[in-house]
């Protein structure tokens, strides 16, 4: 009952079983002292002249977690004015916030941005066209701005995940960077800070090339800058054989290059991270029921059907990624952990509950469909998913074959269970649709 999914984590089978009865599967279920160590954690790392940190709060933005996680400290990137809107809701000032979004500010939210920026909202142009949109209003209020610069090199957990290469097309490339800085200029504007992401759950290596590359293009052409935003991307390890970026050297790495940088120019450069995957993956879990077993005969598959498949999870289906299995049964026994090789195992797959042949939670980078190894449950035990706090709740298509949103609950450091998001129901899912009778 009381051994640990994971070891950093405060939930164990029983907890998983005590929040089962009490909201019904599928949930998620978030624990905050995985939050708040990875947020002391990210705030430990080594820096020469300040460091803030950034929750990208598209990874997850349930307004509770925001609440701990700034509660921490750290601040909000968001990727659309709505999510600066939702970051306030959660009680965040937009002095707080960095909007580095790929929308063009038009009409209405033209104005919106203008009123949150008056009001200390931070915006990195990404794009020659939002920096001409912005300019004049930016020069005549005297209000720096940010740029995030592409720095045509990324890496990423897949191809759709490198935000730093030539397939993605975000931020300013370095191919028309004199081009923006000459019409800056000739509109009076300042950019105080540089920034740059090169996608999600990036290769380290990438990233100590990108502080080089960075802190190269912010000597050359930003004299102004006095904050260099390294972005996000700090790989986590959700299964046994993935690593984890190492928050102590890249810190360590990016420090000794900004001291450097001191040296050359006698600047001091603030450092910026954003991260939104190691902040919060690892907090979070998927619970899920098996409804039914079935198999497809000799050279087939052993299936099991869960009821929270890619509406509540699409990372598999979209990503490949694979995330740690729990199987736990109804009485609250650990039957088989990613991380603890006990018991008997045998070969599954995890399908969902929606019609789409794409619904299910092990399938590999190239989309095949595979097996993976745990103990067999009986109907109605939980398989519980691990490193589902970053990008599910928030990247879902939840409202497929007309399922609600799932509930979520949030473990508290003194054990209490709160909910922090209702369920869905139906009359909210069809409440906008208009009827022809
Ligand atoms: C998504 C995003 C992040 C966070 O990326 P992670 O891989 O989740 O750390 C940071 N900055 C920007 C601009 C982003 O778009």
């Amino acid at each position: 009952m009381n051994e640990k999914l994971l070891s950093l984590s405060q939930v164990t089978p029983g907890i998983i079983t005590g929040a089962a009865k009490q909201y019904s599967t599928p949930f998620y279920l978030y624990d905050e002292k995985v939050i708040e160590d990875r947020c002391d954690q990210l705030k430990s790392m080594p820096n020469p002249f300040g460091l803030k940190v950034s929750f990208a709060m598209k990874a997850n933005s349930t307004r509770a977690i925001l609440q701990i996680i700034a509660g921490k400290g750290l601040d909000i990137d968001a990727s659309s004015l709505n999510e600066v809107k939702r970051a306030q809701m959660a009680g965040i000032r937009p002095d707080r916030i960095l909007l580095t979004t790929q929308e063009v500010p038009l009409s209405r939210e033209r104005e919106d941005l203008e009123r949150l920026m008056k009001e200390g909202l931070k915006y990195n142009v990404c794009s020659l066209r939002q920096l001409q949109l912005i300019a004049d209003f930016a020069a005549k209020n005297k209000i720096p701005l940010s740029m995030r610069v592409h720095p045509g090199k990324g890496s990423g957990e897949s191809i759709t995940r490198n935000t730093g290469d030539k397939y993605s097309c975000f931020g300013i490339h370095l191919s028309v960077i004199e081009q923006a800085l000459e019409f800056a200029r000739s509109k009076g504007v300042v950019f105080e800070r540089v920034h740059v992401h090169i996608g999600s759950g990036g290769d380290p290596e990438v990233w100590r090339e990108n502080i080089d590359l960075e802190l190269g293009f912010t000597e050359r052409y930003f004299p102004d800058a006095t904050i260099i935003n390294f972005g996000g991307g700090l790989r986590e390890a959700r299964m046994p054989d993935e690593s984890r970026a190492d928050i102590q050297a890249l810190g360590a790495y990016a420090k000794k290059r900004i001291e450097e940088f001191h040296d050359r120019t006698g600047r001091k450069l603030t450092m910026e991270i954003e991260p939104g995957t190691y902040a919060v993956a690892l907090s979070g879990f998927l619970v899920t029921s098996v409804m039914d077993k079935k198999d497809t005969g000799t050279g087939g598959f052993r299936f099991l059907v869960v009821d929270g498949g890619m509406e509540t999870n699409a990372r598999p289906l979209l990503y490949g990624s694979r995330h740690p299995f729990f199987v736990v049964s109804k009485d609250g026994r650990l039957l088989s952990g990613e991380f603890s090789p006990s018991g008997r195992r045998e070969s599954f797959v995890v399908a969902g509950r929606c019609c789409e042949s794409g619904d299910t939670l092990t399938l590999d980078d190239q989309h095949h469909i595979v097996e993976r190894s745990m103990a067999e449950p009986e109907v109605d035990d939980f398989l519980v998913l691990g490193g589902c706090g970053a990008y599910c709740s928030t990247m879902t298509p939840f409202n497929y074959n007309s399922h609600t949103q799932i509930p979520e609950i949030l473990l508290r450091k003194n054990g209490d269970l709160v909910l922090i998001r209702k369920a869905q129901d139906l009359a909210q899912m069809v409440q906008n649709e208009v009827s022809l009778t």
